[in-house]
Order: structure tokens, then C-alpha cells, then sequence
């Protein structure tokens, strides 16, 4: 079986440094916000091109504890309007309801499935105070036009980079177009921890201040609580990992790259339809992402062909039981991307003889 993604083999690429770096922090003695954590949020800050990497401990607390810094220093209040897009992760929604903050679900571009200015523009109310883009599937949203209409109504933009590690335009990265950026280091991700963590980038020393207390119970110096804050801390055994895993970011990118490309060229088959890049050089490739209309046929066909896919997502935000309340919103794009889609195997050691199957099978499939 070819596997979607294949963690195990990911992280035996590295073993002898992650496990160099496990004895490192276990003798150290030394095991919460330590010079592990200082040294991944210094060098994370620096790939990424921000002033400031915070850790926390997951990607979700990184997009609710930005949205909640933002309260903290009096820029958003509850019931305020988020922009995001209505077929994202739920993640990005949840952090929204989670401040008392209200989701405004927008229809994304029906070709890369993100936010534009464009389909951003009628939801913005009077209400409206931040703008909430996913740079889904590795593809980063279209920034320059998203600051400019941000610019014009005042709105803080935060980018859900859960996805989209090293992504860019013009070299410029993702997490450092918007007033902040929140990533997650999710095992799965582009850059996968071994086990939970997050950061949040950003340029403004008020946020970074703010989160710095968020993370930890409210407080920058012990025993003395600014805020009702959380325990969201990114531990030392993960911020070492992390720190010998991003030194291979950008090798690992290539190599997702590579695999995109063939996929590209080699996939010809009148019922599947490939995902439409806008920016070849920045695309991470998180996820593969082809549409079909006869996706419970392929995916078993790729399955009886030794081939393992997965659906992201197979039900939107809005169709949820946690989001009644929007069940009777309509959302005919974001409601077809989740009938349609399927992601093919893709991660930094898929071979490219897997990939040549893989492509020799797609083609392959037809209906009786
Ligand atoms: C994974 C993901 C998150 C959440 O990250 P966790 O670390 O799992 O909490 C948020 N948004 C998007 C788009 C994601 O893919």
C-alpha cells in the first residue's frame, strides 16, 4: 500500500539528531520555556522573516490567542466580525467563536479555494474587524490585494499558516503579510513536531508582549497576572525536535514540489481536475488536492490499487452540529469543493516510482 503520508519514515530521516536533541533537553533538566523554546522562536522568526515567533501549544491556541491578545489591547470587542473562508479547517472558525467573536463564512475562489479581495469584499460591514485568510492546502493567498483592501477599511488581517510553512509571494512569506500569522506544528504538517505545538508571527512587540503572558496563565513575571490567561506553552522536548526539523524545511519543500510537478504533467484523465496554481514557486504542497465527480469510485479504485487518499474536509464548518446555528446558510461552492475533492499521497519520501503508479492509476480510471 502506498500511504498517504508516510510520518514514521519522515522522521527516520533524522532520527540519530531528533534523538541527539531528546538527550539533550532529558539532561538538561530544564523541560518549560527554556533556551529550546528561545533558540526554535528566534530561528522560526528568522525563516519566516518576522520580528517576533511566539510558542504556544498548538496551532488553534496560536489563532486563539492572537484573536484574544487583540482583545486584550482593546482592538476587538465581542461580537465583532471575522471574515474567514467557509470551506477552511474548522479550526480557524473555532478560534473566532471561542472570543466571542462572530464568523462571517465567505464563499472562497472556486479555482484555488482561497480568499481574495474579491470574494472578501460584500461581506465587509461596519462590524467587520478582521479578516481571516487560510492559506489552504499550501497555496498562499493572494496577500498584496487582501493588505490593500485591509488598508482601506482599517481591519486587522491574521493568517491561518496551519498550512503554508515557507509559503510565498515574491519571496515574501507567509505569517508576515498580515498583522500576524498563526501556524500550527501538528505531526501531519509541512513542519511536524512529534506530538502538539504552534507559533504566532508577527512584527508588532504589543502582540508579541501580550501573547508572551497569554501563553502562561496571564503573566510575565511570576506569580504577578496581567491577564486571565491560559496554559499554552510550547515545551522544550518539542521546540527541540522542531528546531532539527527545520533546518530540512526547505529540502522537504523541494521535494514536495518535485512530486506536485509530476503529478501536473503525468495526470491526464478527462474526469479528474487538477488544482489550479497561481504561484508556482511559492506553493508548499501541504496537500495535493484533485476534484472529481465520482470521488467514492476513485477513491476505492486508487484503494484496490494499493493507493491510500484522504477527503480534506468531507463536511464544511457550516454543516457541523457545533455550528447549527449556519445550517441554514448557503454555501454552493464551499458545499461542491466538499463533495468533489480528494487528496492524492504527497509528503517530502514518497518516491517518484510511488508517484508514476500513482499517476498510471489515476489515468487508468474510468466509469462502467
Ligand atoms: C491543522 C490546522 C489548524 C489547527 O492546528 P492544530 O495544531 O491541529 O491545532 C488550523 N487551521 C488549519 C487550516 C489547519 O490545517
Amino acid at each position: 500500500m502506498i500511504p498517504f503520508l508516510d510520518l514514521k519514515a519522515i522522521n527516520n530521516q533524522y532520527q540519530q539528531e531528533l534523538k541527539d536533541a531528546c538527550a539533550r533537553v532529558i539532561d538538561s533538566g530544564w523541560y518549560i520555556m527554556g533556551n529550546e523554546l528561545k533558540t526554535f522562536e528566534q530561528d522560526f522568526a528568522a525563516y519566516c522573516g518576522s520580528k517576533h515567533a511566539i510558542g504556544v501549544a498548538n496551532g488553534l491556541d496560536a489563532l486563539i490567542l492572537t484573536l484574544r491578545a487583540w482583545k486584550e489591547m482593546g482592538k476587538l470587542q465581542d461580537g465583532d466580525e471575522v471574515i474567514v473562508p467557509a470551506n477552511t479547517y474548522i479550526a480557524s472558525v473555532l478560534a473566532i467563536s471561542e472570543n466571542n467573536l462572530t464568523p462571517v463564512l465567505v464563499e472562497p475562489d472556486p479555482n484555488t479555494f482561497n480568499l481574495t479581495a474579491e470574494t472578501i469584499k460584500n461581506s465587509i460591514t461596519d462590524k467587520t474587524k478582521v479578516i481571516l485568510p487560510v492559506h489552504l492546502y499550501g497555496q498562499i493567498s493572494p496577500m498584496q490585494e487582501i493588505m490593500e483592501l485591509a488598508g482601506q477599511y482599517n481591519l486587522l488581517v491574521l493568517e491561518d499558516c496551519a498550512q503554508a510553512h515557507g509559503a510565498s509571494i515574491d519571496g515574501k512569506k507567509a505569517g508576515t503579510w498580515g498583522h500576524a500569522g498563526a501556524f500550527s506544528f501538528y505531526p501531519g504538517k509541512n513542519l511536524g513536531a512529534l506530538g502538539d505545538a504552534g507559533a504566532v508571527t508577527t512584527d508588532c512587540a504589543e502582540l508579541k508582549e501580550t501573547l508572551d503572558a497569554l501563553r502562561n496563565y496571564g503573566s510575565h513575571e511570576k506569580y504577578k497576572n496581567k491577564y486571565k490567561g491560559v496554559n499554552s506553552r510550547l515545551d522544550e522536548i518539542q521546540a527541540a525536535m522542531l528546531s532539527v526539523k527545520l533546518k530540512h524545511l526547505d529540502e522537504e519543500i523541494v521535494a514536495r514540489q518535485n512530486i506536485a510537478q509530476a503529478y501536473l504533467k503525468g495526470i491526464k484523465n478527462p474526469l479528474v481536475t487538477l488544482p489550479t496554481v497561481i504561484n508556482n514557486e511559492g506553493h508548499v504542497w501541504h496537500l495535493f488536492v484533485i476534484k472529481t465527480n465520482y470521488r467514492e469510485d476513485l477513491v476505492k479504485y486508487l484503494s484496490d490499487n494499493g493507493i491510500q487518499t484522504l477527503i480534506h474536509y468531507p463536511t464544511p464548518p457550516h454543516k457541523q452540529d457545533a455550528y447549527a446555528e449556519y445550517v441554514e446558510q448557503q454555501y454552493p461552492l464551499t458545499e461542491t469543493i466538499h463533495e468533489q475533492v480528494m487528496s492524492l499521497p504527497m509528503g517530502p519520501v514518497l518516491d517518484l516510482a510511488s508517484v508514476d503508479k500513482i499517476i498510471e492509476a489515476v489515468n487508468a480510471f474510468d466509469i462502467k
